[in-house]
């Protein structure tokens, strides 16, 4: 048996470092090729484009099409080679990084993201997930490197919707959970063997770190500004978390939540709020975890905002035939919800989801007399 870390080369966070970006890039090559929406190209592109122009690069811009599917990233390596750029830079949300990954390893350039929000924990991942160009998820590809640099501006993070920051603190709750899961199982992880020492530990620093600086995070996040917990929970949710699943391991929150989609009711949610309700779930399942330690996960939930009842991801008043389509899928064979040290079942998914929504109901009930 093996044990496996994988991680970027460089990890560069902080306010303002998007001003720096040229010459992070100058280490790597002479002509980077930037890959982003319009809409991030507004907030940040007058920055990115200065400091590139210092360094005395030239840059090729390329618009993103705003899927992650195997014919942009083509698409886009196809340019990325015409114009003989040496790294290829992701800017946006995780969906423009994870082209951007496969432009990297499709032109045999440098790879390098830039998250502007920090929902989920894609950035540090040398994994891209594929959608279809109806939005579908299909799939992933783990690549054989981590990017070279990722750079997180937090006024850039501060900026963006709650919403997506609160996400993020739901994909990276599970972190913790699912890699102790899957260690005592000794399951295979993303990194191609069992977790190390190391990467347990940044798993639970990673839970650690939510649980005492989240709610106050959330409230700054709000107002747009950048506190001690802000910078905690920014690097919780996107270098501690990245490390954390890929070189931990995932189980049942991850597969109730790629699941989950297969109802168009969920369809609308941010991954890391499906991983919330999740959670939640696999919290129900497992027969080890004391009741104050869960109850404490579920309250922290709640004060967050993730979602943790059935009403909260639009599946109010579902019935046990449709919720064992959920079940059917996240305990498929070969799922990642049997890296557990018990047998887990597609009607025991769908028994720990009904407890997991009368669970939260109770906790949220004891909240609001508080
Ligand atoms: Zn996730």
């Amino acid at each position: 048996m093996k044990a496996v870390l994988i991680a970027p080369r460089k990890y560069v966070q902080g306010r303002g470092v998007l001003s720096e970006i040229g010459t992070y890039l100058a280490m790597l090559g002479r002509k980077p090729m930037v890959l982003w929406d319009p809409c991030v190209k507004g907030l940040v592109g007058s920055t990115v484009l200065a400091s590139i122009k210092a360094a005395g690069l030239e840059v090729v811009e390329v618009e993103f099409q705003g899927e992650s599917t195997r014919s942009e990233a083509a698409r886009v390596a196809e340019i990325a080679k015409r114009e003989g750029a040496d790294v290829s830079v992701g800017i946006g949300g995780g969906k423009t990084l994870d082209t951007a990954k496969a432009v990297a390893v499709e032109a045999g350039i440098k790879m390098v993201t830039v998250p502007t929000i920090a929902s989920n924990d894609s950035p540090t991942s040398a994994a891209s997930v594929w959608y279809d160009a109806a939005g579908n998820c299909i799939g992933w590809d783990c690549w054989p490197f981590n990017p070279d640099i990722v750079m997180v501006d937090t006024q850039v993070i501060a900026n963006a919707p709650v919403r997506a920051f609160v996400a993020g603190m739901g994909d990276a709750l599970a972190t913790w959970l699912e890699a102790e899961a899957a260690f005592k199982t000794r399951a295979t992880n993303l990194a191609g063997g069992v977790a190390t020492m190391a990467g347990m530990a940044l798993a639970r620093l990673c839970f650690d770190t939510l649980l005492a600086h989240g709610v106050e995070a959330k409230r700054a996040v709000e107002l747009h500004v950048v506190t001690p917990a802000v910078d905690k929970v920014v690097e919780a949710n996107v270098l501690l978390s990245g490390l954390g699943f890929e070189s931990g391991g995932l189980a049942t929150a991850h597969a109730v939540a790629n699941a989950l989609p297969s109802l168009p009711e969920c369809k609308r949610f941010m991954h890391g709020e499906k991983v919330g309700f999740g959670v939640i779930t696999q919290l129900c399942l497992d027969d080890e975890k004391p009741t104050d330690e869960i109850y404490r996960i579920v309250d922290f939930e709640i004060a967050v905002g993730l979602p943790v009842t059935f009403a909260d991801v639009n599946l109010e008043g579902i019935g046990r035939p449709r919720l064992k389509t959920i079940g059917d899928i996240a305990a498929a064979e070969g799922s990642i919800c049997h890296n557990h040290p018990f047998k887990v079942t597609s009607d025991s998914i769908v028994d720990a989801m009904i407890a997991a929504d009368a669970l939260g109901r109770e906790r949220k009930r004891l909240a609001s007399n508080r």
